[in-house]
C-alpha cells in the first residue's frame, strides 16, 4: 500500500504547478487543493468571499490571509482531501504557512513534502502571457509554448472559445512576481528547514518534469 501524500507545490505564479499537478492526483487519486481555482470560482459565482477577493486578485496582490486560510481549512476538512492532498498555490506567506501547520495539527496530521518548482524568469513570463484558459471546462493551453490547442482560439475538449485570465497582462505578472519574491520565497527558506523541501528546475517535457517531482515526492518511501 503506498503511503499518503500531503503535498505542498511551491514556485512562482507561472512555473506550471497545475498543469504537473493534474496528472499525479489522478496518478495517486488524490485531489489538488488550487487556492487560485477556488478563489477564481467564489468570484463568479458572486460569494460573499468572492466579492472580497476579487479587487485584490485583479491587481495581483494576494487576497487577506484570513480569508485564505480558511477557505482551505473548510476544503481540507472535506472527505476526498482524508487520504492525501496537493496544495497548489498555498501557501503564500508564513503566516498561511502557520496556519495551514494548525489546520493540520488539528487533524493529526502533518505535510509530507514540500516540492518548490523552479525556473528563470523570463520563462515565467513567457508562460504567462501565453497563457490561455477555457472558460467552460478549466483546460489550460499556451501560445508560447508546445501546448497550443488543435484549432487557434478553441478548447480542443469542449470547443469553446479560449480566453487569457484577466490577470496574466503583462503589468500585473510584474506584480505578482514581485510579491512572490517577497511574500512567497521566504517559505523556501522556511520548508528546508522542515527537512521537506525538494527543488526541481521545471525545464523540458511535461512528462519528464512531472516524474521528476513524482520521484521527488516518493523519495524516502
Ligand atoms: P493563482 O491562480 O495561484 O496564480 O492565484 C491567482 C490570484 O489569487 C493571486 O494572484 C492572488 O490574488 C489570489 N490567491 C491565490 N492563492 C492565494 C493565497 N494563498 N493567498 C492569497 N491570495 C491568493
Amino acid at each position: 500500500m503506498s503511503e499518503q501524500k500531503r503535498l505542498l507545490f511551491l514556485g512562482a505564479p507561472g512555473v506550471g504547478k497545475g498543469t504537473y499537478a493534474g496528472p499525479l492526483s489522478q496518478l495517486w487519486n488524490i485531489p489538488t487543493i488550487s487556492t487560485g481555482d477556488l478563489l477564481r470560482a467564489n468570484v463568479k459565482k458572486e460569494t460573499e468571499l468572492g466579492k472580497k477577493a476579487r479587487e485584490y486578485m485583479d491587481r495581483g496582490a494576494l487576497v487577506p490571509d484570513d480569508l485564505v486560510t480558511q477557505m482551505v481549512a473548510d476544503r481540507l476538512r472535506e472527505a476526498d482531501a482524508a487520504e492525501g492532498f496537493i496544495l497548489d498555490g498555498f501557501p503564500r506567506t508564513l503566516a498561511q504557512a502557520e496556519a495551514l501547520h494548525e489546520i493540520l495539527s488539528r487533524q493529526d496530521q502533518a505535510l509530507t513534502g514540500v516540492i518548490n518548482i523552479d525556473v528563470t524568469r523570463d520563462v515565467i513570463i513567457k508562460r504567462l502571457t501565453g497563457r490561455r484558459v477555457c472558460p467552460q471546462c478549466g483546460a489550460n493551453y499556451n501560445v508560447n509554448t508546445n501546448l497550443t490547442p488543435k484549432k487557434e482560439g478553441y478548447c480542443d475538449a469542449c470547443a469553446a472559445a479560449l480566453m487569457q485570465r484577466s490577470d496574466d497582462n503583462e503589468e500585473t505578472i510584474k506584480k505578482r512576481l514581485q510579491i512572490y519574491e517577497e511574500q512567497t520565497a521566504p517559505l523556501i527558506d522556511f520548508y528546508r528547514r522542515t527537512g521537506l523541501l525538494r527543488t526541481i528546475t521545471a525545464l523540458g517535457e511535461i512528462d519528464e518534469i512531472v516524474g521528476m517531482i513524482r520521484s521527488a515526492a516518493e523519495w524516502k518511501q
